[in-house]
């Protein structure tokens, strides 16, 4: 391994300077080497904690359906699955969720769901608008899929802060291995920058590990990032959902999804990235790993305890102990242990 150009990349891109898909590629496969992914690791640990301290945001998770029109072959959700459990929550439901989280000290509400067409652009609208007469300081985080820009315009009127929609991969051969023909590559991107247009703020991302994904893929990801700034990236290892055409294929690589966490962090120094839930599910360390990568930003779950395991995107995923909202104390322990607290600030995302 060239040590001299190892340096020489770390200069570059910790002074803020986009890097080639070259530099990307030669980070990703010598970033396989444990001393390099060692060093990468703590640059973008030192970065994470020059802007956001040794505090990681909370942000608090309600899974408002599992009903989905759409048929992505990797998730659990997908509307051939005649086996998953349909259920959706209530307006209702869906604030009392946030009167607890609130009571518990959040101060951003994640509402995550299927593409419900019973829960259409109107009545997601109507949910935002009595959440924030509610908790008019609190933000209110989307992630609720593709909708019309009309949809998208109405959601930020109504005061939706930000809005979660993973590109999930750049290519669009990739991408058309992934997804049903009446879901488009383009259209997600067109999505993401009307997102980023109408204001939001905006979270993008890929699993890392997903059948068929090259290491040219993963650089096609990246530069893409670069080309959006997206304010969030959400980064997790793809785990196999049963009852779908990708159940027999392996989990993504922690290792790499980690690799990915700290180039990410690197990069997009003032960024929000979650260590995700997908991550923590498949390794007993990976929120703990992923925060010392870099990742600021962890989503404990707080929708009802008795619909949690039907939100079944793909199998083994974590709701309880430190993925619970309701486990803050087990989480802020878990932080403790590596030196970091949980952090109740909104957690908006900040240029300066
Ligand atoms: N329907 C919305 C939100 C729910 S899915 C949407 O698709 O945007 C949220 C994210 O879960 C997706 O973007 C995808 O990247 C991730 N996901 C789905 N299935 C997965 C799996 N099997 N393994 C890992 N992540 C998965
Ligand atoms: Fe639906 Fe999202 Fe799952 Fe695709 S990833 S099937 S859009 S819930």
């Amino acid at each position: 391994m060239d040590k001299k150009f190892l340096h020489n990349i770390l200069d570059r891109v910790i002074g803020g300077a986009p890097l080639s898909r070259d530099d990307w590629r030669w980070l990703l496969s010598e970033g396989a080497a444990p001393d390099v992914a060692d060093l990468l690791r703590s640059e973008a640990s030192r970065i994470a904690t020059e802007n956001f301290g040794k505090g990681v945001f909370v942000r608090g998770l309600i899974e408002i359906s599992s009903y989905c029109r759409n048929n992505c072959n990797y998730c659990g959700l997908r509307c051939s699955n005649r086996e998953a459990l349909r259920y959706r929550l209530t307006k209702e439901e869906i604030l009392d969720c946030c009167r607890e989280g609130a009571s518990l000290g959040f101060n951003t509400f994640v509402l995550q769901g299927g593409e419900d067409v019973k829960q259409d652009d109107a009545w997601i609208v109507d949910v935002v608008r009595s959440i924030k007469e509610l908790f008019p300081d609190k933000a209110v985080t989307l992630s609720v899929g593709e909708r019309s820009v009309e949809g998208y315009r109405a959601m930020r009127k109504a005061g939706a802060d930000r809005y979660l929609l993973r590109h999930e991969t750049r290519s669009d051969e990739h991408y058309a291995r992934l997804h049903p023909s009446t879901m488009s590559a383009e259209k997600r991107r067109a999505s993401l920058q009307t997102l980023k247009s109408l204001g939001f703020q905006t979270g993008s991302g890929m699993m890392i590990g997903s059948p068929y994904q090259t290491m040219e893929n993963i650089v096609d990801d990246l530069m893409y990032l670069d080309e959006l700034r997206p304010q969030m990236i959400g980064i997790g290892p793809f785990i196999p959902a049963k009852n779908t055409p990708f159940a027999q294929f392996p989990a993504g690589s922690v290792d790499l999804t980690i690799l990915v966490v700290s180039l990410l962090r690197l990069r997009f120094q003032k960024a929000l990235i979650p260590a995700t839930t997908a991550l923590a599910s498949i390794d007993e360390q990976g929120r703990e790993r992923a925060i010392l990568a870099g990742a600021n930003v962890v989503m404990p779950n707080l929708s009802p305890l008795d619909v949690r395991s039907k939100y079944s995107i793909y199998d083994g995923k974590k709701s309880l102990g430190s993925e619970s909202a309701q486990a803050l104390d087990e989480l802020a322990r878990r932080l403790a242990t590596i030196g970091y607290h949980i952090d109740f600030g909104r957690g908006d995302y900040n240029e300066k």
